[in-house]
């Protein structure tokens, strides 16, 4: 088990609701986590009833972390009530969005906060079994997971009966194998159905036909990790914490060229500002900021003037662009946005699974075109192509992967379309003379 310190330093803006137990010693065994207020919440849902639990988790704003941000109580009232089926519900841990590193803290350091808000979900909407699909890369927190969920099992946790409510409930971990794709959902499903990470047609949307073609649920760790708070302090309460229609707070990971990267608990709707100058402690060396990835690379960048907004879905949104999943990455004055671009995406085309045509063959083209660029050898048509390209993937394909690449791409092309003209001119990276006249 890595330092909580290691991930960050702290700060006195920070608002512990979800990482409130992190740093006590041995913060992940099922004594410490009953010592500070674990499993209380389930006791009390069992009590409320799930049409209770549901309306509290709807009024309280939450809204999905993994990116989407749909509100999770309406989420969850979109199960069907009636249906002569299994219903199931998914923990989705894949994460796997270049900047985002925030469930990883959640499931080493309080799994049984997760633990506790997949019973609780899997109660609100009439599910018996639970699922944790596990990102590959994540092997080692594998074991802390399936060590808690043993010891809420031997605790009347989990398993039948549970706290003699008459409530069943079994839940269980499934590793994925490394793709980015498999955090879609319907990926995500096919894979823990042993199928190829493909994703499906949407409509049927899985809280009608999911899991084994049953009603199922798949909610984020950090969405999922909230549902405790919730009840424990009330949706109205709750709710105050961030801004209208998006309650509570957020894990924020800041990185880049930033003084004190890490994850960060902080209100939703903290300014991105604050975030960067007071949180992060501002860009090393005193260095002016180029632009912002505010949500995870699959988002459209923000300039150094677009910065005073508050982190909010709704807020992004009204800027064009996205919280997604919470990954800050900040870039100074001197960072290419030529090979930022080519980056990501090269991250692309390399996940893209090849389903549909738009993402498979323009991923791929934008990379090509932009390592060929980025080499020297561009054109001048080069720019407005990478921009025909993005906009031919852009709203075409199967699943968001394709908008994931695309987003980026055209926000960067742009407003950064200067530098594209820059490398033409010089027939070079001028970012790279610069480091070695420096160097
Ligand atoms: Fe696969 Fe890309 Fe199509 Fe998604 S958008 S289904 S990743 S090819």
């Amino acid at each position: 088990m890595s330092d909580y310190q290691s991930y960050t330093k702290g700060h006195p803006a920070e608002v512990k609701v979800l990482t409130r137990r992190f740093g006590v010693p041995n913060s992940a065994s099922i004594d410490v986590s009953i010592e500070h207020d674990g499993y209380k919440a389930l006791k009390k849902a069992l009590e409320m009833g799930p049409e209770a639990v549901i309306n509290e988790v709807k009024n309280s704003g939450l809204r999905g972390r993994g990116g989407a941000g749909f509100n999770t109580g309406m989420k969850w009232s979109f199960v069907p009530k009636n249906v002569p089926k299994p219903k199931y519900i998914v923990c989705n841990a894949d994460e796997s969005e270049p900047g985002t590193c925030k469930d990883r803290p959640l499931m080493e350091y309080d799994p049984h906060q997760v633990i506790e808000g997949i019973i609780i979900g899997g109660f609100a909407i009439g599910a018996h079994q639970g699922y944790m699909y596990v990102r590959g890369e994540y092997r080692y927190l594998l074991d802390i997971v399936d060590r808690a969920i043993e010891e809420a099992y031997q605790r009347g946790y989990l398993g039948k009966n549970i706290l003699g409510s008459g409530f069943d409930f079994d839940l269980a971990t499934h590793t994925g194998a490394g793709a980015y794709e498999c955090g879609e959902e319907t990926a995500l499903l096919n894979s823990l159905e042993g199928l190829r990470g493909y994703p499906r047609v949407k409509p049927p949307f899985p809280a009608v036909v999911g899991l084994y073609g049953c009603p199922t649920i798949i909610n984020n760790v950090e969405t999922l990790s909230n549902v405790p708070a919730i009840l424990l302090m009330g949706a109205e309460a709750y709710a105050k914490l961030g801004t209208p229609k998006n309650g509570g707070t957020r894990l924020f990971c800041l990185s880049g060229h930033i003084n004190r990267p890490g994850v960060y608990e902080l209100p939703m709707g903290f300014p991105l500002r604050r975030m960067i100058e007071e949180v992060g402690g501002g860009i090393p060396g005193g260095k002016k900021l180029k632009c912002v990835i505010p949500g995870g690379s699959s988002c459209p960048v923000l300039t150094a003037g677009e910065i005073d907004v508050p982190m909010d879905f709704d807020s992004l949104a009204r800027i064009g662009s996205m919280l997604g999943s919470g990954g800050v990455v900040v870039m100074d004055e001197d960072t290419c946005m030529v090979k930022a671009l080519l980056r990501i995406e090269r991250f692309y085309a390399h996940e893209s699974c090849g389903w549909c045509i738009p993402c498979r063959e323009g991923t791929a083209w934008l990379q090509a075109l932009l390592t060929r660029f980025h080499d020297g050898e561009g054109i001048a048509q080069d720019p407005d192509t990478a921009l025909d390209v993005s906009f031919n993937i852009l709203g075409k394909t199967l699943c968001p992967l394709g908008d994931a690449a695309a987003l980026p791409a055209i926000s960067i092309l742009k407003k950064f379309r200067s530098e594209f003209e820059e490398h033409l001119k010089l027939g070079a990276c001028p970012y790279e003379r610069k480091a070695v006249a420096v160097g």
